[in-house]
């Protein structure tokens, strides 16, 4: 990771974004250091990792930002919204003069401590989140952490009832990471991925995909002429991951629907010989 990120830096470069995929963390010692060595700010994309942390170390700690969001389908949520966290008073005063038109007083503010001119400061957006939303929000962090359990039990089960069927595998947890354990991901080889996800859609189970790579979507290949094999890693990932359903009130009754049905398709590929090639030698990819 670190030679590839080195080798991404052009005199261009303003930041590195890591992306703490699934819930596990990226090296943030090492990014640092690299983005210390050259001038460089670090943006961590913690949408998937509030509960997290790696060398006992969370998001927010060694970068300049790390940004959440409150998305629909995320641990916390209020819909929409998000968060920034940040450790330097004037970019955060910069951050909060920019969520909202770049005026220097609220409605709230002139609320509170009665009307006084505002003045515009700079060109700003309107990203702030409501006090609706937050109301929401708040008390869902108290169940953080008890809904953290409940996933880590629920991945633990999901993976001792997955892990002996032909062609999957888990990515790989890591060593001094506490997991978020955000998505159920598991990876699904020899081309198998997509026959899978129908044959369990038509047997009534929703997955997603987190992710199909990026660069190989219409904008990004239009725009910046991204071809096929410019990120192997991150293709190899996107035709072979599935997320299973996953929330914290989950029961391990419906893990065993889940597995059941899965090892039933599996076990129909098998017999049916369609997809019989060698399971791809040495293809545990660290993420
Ligand atoms: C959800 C998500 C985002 C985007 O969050 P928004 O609140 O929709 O802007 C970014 N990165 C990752 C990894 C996510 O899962």
């Amino acid at each position: 990771m670190q030679i590839e990120l080195r080798r991404k830096i052009t005199e261009k470069t303003k930041a590195i974004m890591p992306v703490h995929l699934y819930g596990q963390m990226c090296d943030m010692r090492a990014i640092r250091k690299i983005a210390d060595k050259h001038g460089l700010f670090v943006i961590e994309d913690a949408a998937h990792c509030i509960e997290g942390l790696r060398d006992s170390i969370a998001p927010g700690e060694l970068s300049e930002t790390a940004c959440y969001s409150f998305y629909a389908t995320k641990n916390l949520t209020c819909g929409e919204g998000g968060a920034i966290t940040c450790n330097n008073d004037k970019l955060a005063e910069t951050m909060k003069l920019l969520r909202c038109h770049g005026m220097n007083k609220t409605a709230q503010d002139r609320q509170v401590e009665g009307y006084q001119h505002w003045d515009m400061v700079v060109m700003g957006w309107k990203y702030n989140m409501d006090n609706i939303q937050a109301a929401l929000l708040l008390p869902q962090f108290d169940r953080l952490d008890a809904n953290w359990v409940k996933r880590r039990d629920l991945s633990l089960y999901y993976e001792k009832r997955l892990s002996k069927l032909p062609y999957i595998s888990f990515p790989k947890e890591r060593d001094h990471v506490k997991h978020s354990y955000h998505l159920l991901v598991i990876r699904i080889e020899n081309g198998l991925r997509d026959h899978v996800i129908n044959q369990l859609q038509a047997r009534g189970i929703n997955v997603m995909v987190n992710y199909r790579p990026v660069h190989l979507t219409n904008y990004f290949q239009t725009t910046f002429g991204y071809v096929e094999n410019d990120f192997p890693l991150a293709e190899r990932f996107g035709n072979e991951v599935v997320s299973l359903p996953f929330f914290p009130q989950m029961t391990f009754e419906q893990i065993d629907i889940v597995a059941d049905t899965l090892a039933e398709i599996m076990q129909e590929v098998t017999a049916s010989g369609k997809f019989l090639q060698e399971k791809t030698a040495g293809s545990k990819i660290n993420v």
